[in-house]
């Protein structure tokens, strides 16, 4: 297949990085295939994109909201005529299965549709004066240009999750997708321009953090930066922001937790277990990557899961077969190997997996076979640092306190997950579990875009994506108070 040279797009067109340099955009499964190349853009590239964006948004925010939102759902219905295509593309540049990918585009296809609703809502308040004939009430009012930084794992929902809300809000964008997978990025923003979008509304900076990431965040005219990835390069981009004051969204790193209480259906857990584990090669920022044991349970759990994991077929994505596909690239699997070997100096006890798959296809990927310890202590590094490959900790518990201890036990606080048949014990875990999401009966994975998405801790600042918490991000609230009396009235003296 011939090698497609992907540009920057700014003020819509496309347009190389200043520097000529490129950076390359190869398949995990099979790194001798070259999906695509993309530049590898520094500061000139975005300050060009940013001054694009600070243009359009003097025309931009004056669109009516309903009009926005046209383009939106348009672009839903766009993405879902090239759905199999997006997803294709997707697993190509970085590796998770076929139906997994589907889901990826599905995910901004939901985000498309839900946002254009929210075209007619964008409600604010209206609410009485203390003075007499006066009318007051609150508007949501666009933030401006707005910097975007995206991690790789899911590589068209998440920048949908940053794109959509804040073009229906009216803000212009600047969005600079993962070094690893920045075709689906091309593929989202392409399909907003295909909808309609105005050049210079979304621009597209591809390249590395450091060089590009950063002055993004660095710019004066970027307003507002919303950030996914991992904790510590959200550290950089926070303590950045906060130089200028603009606001910051960062979403970040997990450490969940599933507790199986001994009343659980035991086979509904495993399947969770499975999926939450595993999906997407365990690397989500929600994969289910400690599961806390009941002692009642645990040795018949360890026992079915570890045969489980066995059968998982892990393999190149694009064959609808697989269930798990590569790891994203060499130095994932050396971060899941190391991790493999401090779990064993730990004392954690390897039950299956823990190697890099070797031998045939698989030595032209990057695939780690699932990974299962046994025998794990809560304070273990295994059990407490985010590995992002799969691999999961098994650590057990002999009662609820003690298991909503080790669940909260940990820096970051992102998704949760109980399976218990005990209504009681389902809703004291809601109330307990110290993140932003807890799953009952399902595993920590499986967020749906219309309630906010984010967590608590270490792993976010307190925003949230997805629901009207992406609103009130990319807005900001402007109280207007409509004097009609014809005369001085003072607030809070007259
Ligand atoms: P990463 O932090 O390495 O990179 C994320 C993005 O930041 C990339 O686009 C990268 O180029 C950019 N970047 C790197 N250095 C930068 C700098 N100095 N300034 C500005 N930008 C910079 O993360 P990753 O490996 O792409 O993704 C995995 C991490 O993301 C995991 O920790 C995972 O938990 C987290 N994640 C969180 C969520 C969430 O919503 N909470 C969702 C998905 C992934």
């Amino acid at each position: 297949m011939e090698t497609k040279h992907f540009q920057n797009l700014i003020d819509g067109k496309w347009v190389p990085a200043q520097s000529g340099k490129t950076l390359e955009n190869r398949n995990p499964a099979d790194t001798r295939e070259l999906v695509a190349t993309f530049p590898a853009s520094d500061k000139q590239d975005v300050d060009a994109a940013v001054a694009a964006a600070k243009k359009a948004f003097t025309s931009w925010r004056l669109v009516p909201a309903p009009k926005r939102a046209e383009i939106l759902y348009r672009t839903g219905e766009i993405l879902t005529q090239r759905k199999e295509q997006y997803a294709q593309d997707m697993t190509r540049e970085m590796g998770k299965v076929l139906a997994e990918t589907r889901g990826d585009v599905q995910e901004a296809i939901d985000t498309a549709f839900y946002m254009a609703g929210e075209g007619r809502r964008l409600f604010g308040q209206t609410t009485p004066s203390e003075l007499p004939n006066k009318f007051a009430m609150s508007v949501r009012m666009p933030v401006g240009v707005c910097g975007m930084i995206a991690p790789w794992n899911f590589p068209m929902a998440i920048p949908s999750w940053k794109l959509f809300p804040a073009l229906v809000c009216g803000n212009t964008c600047v969005i600079k997708p993962a070094e690893d997978t920045p075709l689906s990025t091309y593929n989202l923003v392409q399909t907003l321009m295909d909808a309609g979008l105005p050049p210079g509304v979304v621009n597209i900076v591809a390249g590395f953090g450091p060089e590009a990431g950063a002055p993004l965040v660095e710019h004066p005219d970027v307003r507002a930066v919303s950030f996914t990835g991992s904790s510590e390069v959200g550290r950089i981009v926070g303590q950045t922001a906060a130089g200028s004051f603009k606001p910051c969204s960062l979403e970040m790193g997990g450490k969940n937790a599933m507790i199986v209480m001994d009343d659980a259906n035991l086979e509904l857990a495993l399947e969770g277990a499975l999926w939450g584990a595993f999906g997407t090669t365990g690397q989500r920022c929600t994969a289910t990557s400690r599961i806390l044991l009941h002692k009642d349970v645990a040795q018949t759990f360890i026992n079915r899961l570890v045969e489980r994991a066995r059968k998982l077929k892990v393999g190149n994505g694009l064959d609808e077969s697989m269930q798990v596909g590569p790891q994203i690239s060499q130095q994932q699997i050396e971060t899941s190997a190391r991790y493999v070997e401090i779990a064993q100096k730990e004392g954690a006890r390897l039950e299956i997996g823990g190697h890099r798959l070797t031998g045939g296809a698989y030595d032209n990927g990057w695939f780690f076979a699932p990974t299962v310890f046994s025998g794990v202590k809560p304070n273990m590094r295994i059990a407490q640092e985010e590995v992002f490959g799969p691999v999961v900790s098994l650590i057990e518990f002999s009662s609820y306190d003690e298991a909503i201890a080790i669940a909260n036990g940990i820096q970051y606080g992102l998704s949760t997950a109980i399976y218990t048949r005990n209504v009681n014990l389902a809703y004291k875990a809601m109330r307990d579990l110290e993140a932003g999401i807890t799953y009952v009966n399902a595993p920590t994975i499986g967020a749906e875009v219309h309630l906010p998405f984010g967590g608590v801790k270490q792993t976010g600042n307190g925003h949230r994506e997805g629901g009207t918490g992406a609103l009130d991000f990319y807005t900001t609230w402007k109280s207007v108070y409509v004097d009609y009396s014809d005369k001085l009235q003072r607030a809070q003296i007259d």
